[in-house]
């Protein structure tokens, strides 16, 4: 299957932003939402499954990584009050962040299927999500969740070196670079980021903890649940994900 890179201008934008891609919708489109702790590796998840299955990738972290490189004249005030949150590192309110999705409902309804990367949060943005998907007549296939022992996340976070210049992310074992602390890409230094040293790793899954790992509970109870080992090289993961989406009911 050709890897294919998909449009997410409605995405980023909102509103009345339309996506130009001409792709043929999946024969099989996904609607699922991928759960999982900082550092498990969803992020490269959600690349290869949007990759080869090909649902839109929905990123609410891309969504206010994006609106940070627009002149403040082209940001929604919800989105300026987001990235204000974003900033001290903070989770942006359920409010803001559940506004800024429904400004996005079209991509909910993508004929592409779509794959939910960072939302929902809390158990408080599951609900609203819930209520949105009945509204727009919309039902998810699975919640896919990556699990990991916290110790081997922090060990994996703790590693990870990030370029200063041209932001590629290394790891000092599972994928060093070259040359110790020099990027094979651009040459410039890798550098450990605030939030990936131990002390902070701790502080950010603590606060995974309180609010987004109840989300597996409401998950198991709705019956969509389906629990991963995020353990193993991403290509293993991958074809484990596989597996458990072909034993889901159409
Ligand atoms: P991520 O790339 O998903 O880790 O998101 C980066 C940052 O964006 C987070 O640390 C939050 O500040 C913010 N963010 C993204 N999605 C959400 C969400 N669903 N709820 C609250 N804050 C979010």
């Amino acid at each position: 299957m050709t890897a294919q890179k998909l449009d997410r201008t409605t995405w980023f934008k909102g509103g009345d932003a339309e996506c130009s891609t001409d792709a043929v919708p999946p024969e099989r489109a996904y609607r699922l939402v991928l759960l999982g702790a900082p550092g498990v590796g969803k992020g490269t998840q959600a690349e290869l499954i949007s990759q080869r299955l090909r649902p839109c990738h929905l990123s609410t972290g891309d969504v206010f990584r994006a609106a940070k490189s627009l002149p403040a004249s082209e940001r929604t005030p919800a989105i300026t009050q987001a990235l204000e949150f974003m900033k001290r590192g903070e989770l942006v309110p359920d409010d803001t962040v559940i506004n800024i999705v429904r400004e996005r409902r079209r991509c909910i309804t993508c004929p592409a299927g779509f794959l939910l990367d960072g939302f929902p949060r809390t158990v408080r943005q599951a609900e609203a999500l819930a209520t949105m998907l009945a509204q727009l007549g919309v039902k998810l296939d699975a919640v896919l969740s990556y699990d990991m022992p916290l110790e081997q996340v922090i060990a994996r976070l703790s590693g990870r070196r990030t370029c200063a210049s041209c932001k590629a992310v290394f790891h000092v074992t599972g994928r060093p670079p070259k040359v110790p602390d020099v990027c094979d890409n651009c040459g410039g230094q890798l550098t450990l980021r605030d939030d990936d040293r131990p002390e902070s790793i701790r502080v950010r899954m603590q606060a995974y903890q309180a609010s987004t790992a109840p989300l597996a509970d409401y998950y198991q109870k709705a019956g969509l649940l389906v629990s991963l080992s995020a353990e193993g090289a991403p290509e293993e993961i991958y074809q484990r994900t596989l597996v458990a989406l072909s034993s889901l009911q159409r």
